[in-house]
């Protein structure tokens, strides 16, 4: 596996993420995804929009404010309890979180016993609604997309007419002032989630955990293709943690979270260790009923066949897309050698790659050539994600696009369109990226037979 600097040079230099305000020397916890970067997130959050709602036939999507009624938030228990444990030492004056200190040294300057006494610290972001900015205006920018979801349980079960058990899926950003950002997109204060939340019969709630546990991990790993040795599952119980997979040893007890009564997270093997991608959390009732109780309005569900009036259980797989981006980048970067020379190749699935197929004049110089591979970037395009580059020699441009993960190169020469060629076949080849085999088609056929291999 790759290690951290290798992967974020690469999203530097090949366009897949840039510092925030980089010019202005950049702000802590924010990321610019570029051109290939939003490219890969969006193939991420379709492949996740289609495995949650497209797939099955019992859940619906929303697309919630991001600022809420801040109630919601007192609700909810994060303007009480969304904190961490907040330490400075006196030395330095770095500021770090009280619980992922490993001794009483100081991680900046090696100082020992200079850290302040912890105080708690709220991660929420806190704004101003309207013009005055007084305590009256304050809200909260979401930390979570959930409750959005909570707020809406009724009127999507009613207006969808859906029967418990059933889910409401959401995409969307998330902001938490983190005390200490870092891993590159790893740890942000402004990222996004894709959440899901299952409202099922109270009794049920263990069943569809473990259910959820399965489905979860399996997606993890068709989608981005994981060894089995990189994911695990961590399973936090209030009398314990534990863990499913490989390095079961290797585990810190931990509390689950204040609105849950049991964890699973699905852990990846980063290069900084074993670090959660996805919770899936067992959240009772604890949200519909405390927004029932500060709101007065009834979030019961009334089920027909029954006539039982209750509150469902919840059970929520969240996961962060810019984790999820990053395991893709670790899973998928692969160095090998080729004749002698270093090849990077991002081995993307399929459906992830953020190009699928790139169009290359052997010649830039004939323009019979130009034309011909022009053409056919203007047929392929409205089919698959498609880029033309003519701005380097041959072996080079291939380099270039396996880097990036591009699935076909399609290379227009000589023999494709000069009619007084002596090899005149009128035909192109198609490179494929991993195997790097070569096959000549007639250009005719060149969308079909990509269209093909691309479905396969
Ligand atoms: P952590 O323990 O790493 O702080 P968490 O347990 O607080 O994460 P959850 O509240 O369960 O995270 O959020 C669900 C998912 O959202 C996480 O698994 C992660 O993928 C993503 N996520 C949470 N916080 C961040 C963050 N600061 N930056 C990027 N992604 C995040």
């Amino acid at each position: 596996m790759p290690d951290m600097d290798t992967i974020v040079s690469l999203c530097k230099r090949r366009g897949f993420v840039f510092q925030g305000s980089e010019i202005y020397g950049g702000i802590g916890g924010f990321w610019d995804y570029g051109p290939l970067g939003v490219e890969l997130k969006n193939n991420i959050k379709r492949a996740w929009w289609k495995a949650m709602v497209q797939d099955r036939g019992d859940i619906v999507g929303v697309d919630a404010a991001i600022i809420m009624n801040p109630n919601v938030w007192r609700a909810s228990g994060h303007v009480e309890t969304f904190s961490d444990p907040l330490v400075e030492c006196k030395s330095c004056h770095h500021r770090f979180r009280a619980d992922q200190l490993k001794s009483d040294a100081c991680p900046n300057c090696g100082n020992k016993g200079t850290m302040t006494e912890p105080r708690q610290f709220n991660l929420l972001f806190k704004t101003h609604v309207g013009p005055v900015e007084d305590d009256a205006a304050v809200a909260y920018l979401r930390p979570e997309t959930a409750q959005g979801i909570f707020v809406n349980f009724l009127n999507v079960q009613q207006s969808m007419r859906r029967k418990v058990p059933f889910g409401i899926a959401q995409v969307g950003r998330s902001f938490r002032n983190e005390i200490i950002t870092g891993n590159f997109i790893f740890r942000d204060r402004e990222f996004e989630q894709m959440e899901m939340e299952f409202f099922v019969k109270p009794g049920t709630e263990d069943g569809w955990h473990d259910h959820w546990r399965d489905e979860r991990l399996a997606w993890w790993r068709k989608t981005m293709n994981i060894t089995d040795d990189h994911i695990r599952v961590k399973v936090i119980r209030r009398e314990g943690t534990t863990i499913i997979g490989p390095d079961p040893h290797d585990v810190e007890t931990e509390k689950p979270p204040h609105y849950s009564k049991g964890n699973y997270d699905i852990e990846y093997k980063f290069p900084m260790g074993w670090s959660e991608i996805e919770g899936i959390a067992s959240r009772t009732d604890y949200d519909l009923t405390a927004h029932q109780k500060l709101s007065g309005k009834s979030l019961e569900y009334f089920d027909d066949e029954t006539k039982e009036k209750y509150i469902p259980y919840v059970v929520e797989p969240a996961m962060g897309v810019d984790r999820a981006v990053l395991v893709a980048l670790f899973e998928s970067y692969q160095e090998e050698k080729v004749r002698d020379e270093k090849r990077v190749v991002l081995r993307l699935p399929k459906p992830l790659a953020p190009i699928k197929v790139a169009v290359l004049p052997l010649a830039r110089n004939r323009p019979e050539i130009v034309a011909k591979a022009e053409e056919l970037t203007v047929a392929l395009r409205p089919h698959m994600m498609t880029v033309y580059d003519d701005s380097a020699a041959i072996g080079r441009l291939y380099r270039r696009q396996d880097e990036i993960g591009t699935l076909y190169c399609v290379t227009v020469d000589h023999q494709s369109v000069l009619a007084d060629d002596a090899k005149y076949d009128g035909k192109v080849t198609i490179r494929e990226r991993d195997s790097m085999e070569q096959i000549r088609v007639p250009i005719a056929e060149v969308k079909n037979v990509l269209l093909e291999k691309l479905s396969a």
